[in-house]
């Protein structure tokens, strides 16, 4: 079966197919680069409607005969963007005459790792810029164990470096001057599973307030100072806490659940410290860590288009007059149709 995949749920316009016979899938993507600040809305939905005819025409063009079925991200996302995703993924499904498959991005982040590790009952931690989740699969449905209570991870770098003056998005910029940094205290809230990331951003704000970013034009060099707390600092104690909090969190979660396997998913996840800290935690403990590379982590169709083939070979497909998109679409209102027989 060869499923194609259409994403569109904020910045990253993308098309993929996937081979369910070979496993192999090729993703097209293009990505919204705002020229300044955060991810505005409207004009990423005029990127979705420029892009996506022309990544879907590439995926396309390079899949290895017809297409069986369409699967699109109906949520959760930015509603102007997942409604041009939605439409395109429609007409495509219409003209090829073949069903249509609505699938959750969150759902799709994890399992990703899943499908590629082949985990029997895994913990999955959702590092992504708009979420922060850890899901744990009992009873037919991902369980929210954990999660932000108030942005998600990427998210929060990202109001961080606007307040710098840098370019979107600030994740890889954090993880680039974070090398030259040394730590510095800052807030750390865990609840139990649950964590919060507003009073650490507030207080990494402030520690940089009193650095000069009047010039700033997007890198880390334009903001030394000698009478504030070097950017660097708090770079590197930012992304020490905030990965703290997700790596302790995980653990919890492995250890009440009783798993032995923690599978990574979101952009956040292309960080290599994240990663270092959540394996060394792993193999503390001797559970398995998996983390796909950086291609299925960020936002992407090759994730769409995999779950989108496990959800079409299990009929768990949706009529077009049924496939509203749902930005708020969470992850545990999802009947998992293609894990029928698992019960952890
Ligand atoms: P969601 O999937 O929740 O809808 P999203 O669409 O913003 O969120 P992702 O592609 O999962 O998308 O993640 C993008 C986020 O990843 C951005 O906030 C970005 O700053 C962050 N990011 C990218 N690379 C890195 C990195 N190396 N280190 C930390 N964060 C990173």
């Amino acid at each position: 079966m060869r499923v194609l995949g259409v994403e569109g749920t904020a910045w990253c316009a993308s098309a993929a197919v996937h081979d369910t016979e070979t496993d192999e899938t090729f993703i097209e993507s293009d990505a919204y680069e705002p020229e300044s600040g955060g991810i505005h809305p409207r004009e990423a939905a005029e990127h979705m409607g420029e892009a996506i005819p022309r990544v879907v025409e590439t995926a396309v063009s390079h899949a290895d005969g017809d297409i069986d079925a369409v699967a699109f991200s109906k949520g959760p996302g930015l509603g102007p963007c997942l409604r041009v995703a939605g439409t395109a993924a429609r007409a495509l499904a219409g003209t090829l005459d073949v069903p249509l498959v609505g699938v959750n991005h969150m759902v799709a982040h994890l399992e990703i790792g899943r499908h590629e590790a082949e985990f029997d009952s895994p913990v999955c931690l959702n590092a992504s810029g708009a979420n922060a989740h850890l899901l744990g699969f009992h009873d037919g449905r991902y369980r929210v164990l954990g999660e932000t209570m108030d942005t998600g991870v990427g998210n929060a770098i990202d109001k961080f470096t606007r307040h710098l003056g840098w370019s979107h998005p600030g994740g890889p910029k954090v993880e680039a001057a974070a090398k030259d940094g040394e730590y510095v205290d800052l807030p750390y809230v865990v609840k139990g599973m649950d964590f919060s990331f507003s009073g650490l951003m507030s207080a990494a704000k402030q520690a940089v307030d009193d650095v000069s970013t009047s010039e700033a034009s997007g890198g880390p060099s334009e903001h030394r100072s000698d009478d504030g707390t070097p950017v660097e600092d708090v770079c590197f104690s930012l992304q020490e806490q905030i990965f703290a909090m997700l790596t302790e969190v995980s653990e919890r979660a492995l250890s009440l659940t009783g798993s032995d396997e923690l599978v990574l998913g979101g952009g956040v996840g292309q960080n290599a410290r994240l990663r270092e800290m959540l394996e060394k935690m792993c193999e503390q403990r001797g559970a398995a860590f998996y983390a796909p590379e950086a291609r299925f982590l960020r936002d992407n169709a090759g994730m769409i288009a995999v779950l989108g083939a496990e959800m079409a070979r299990a009929g768990d497909t949706v009529p077009i007059a049924d496939s509203a998109i749902d930005p708020n679409f969470r992850p545990d209102e999802v009947p998992v149709s293609w894990r029928e027989n698992e019960s952890v």
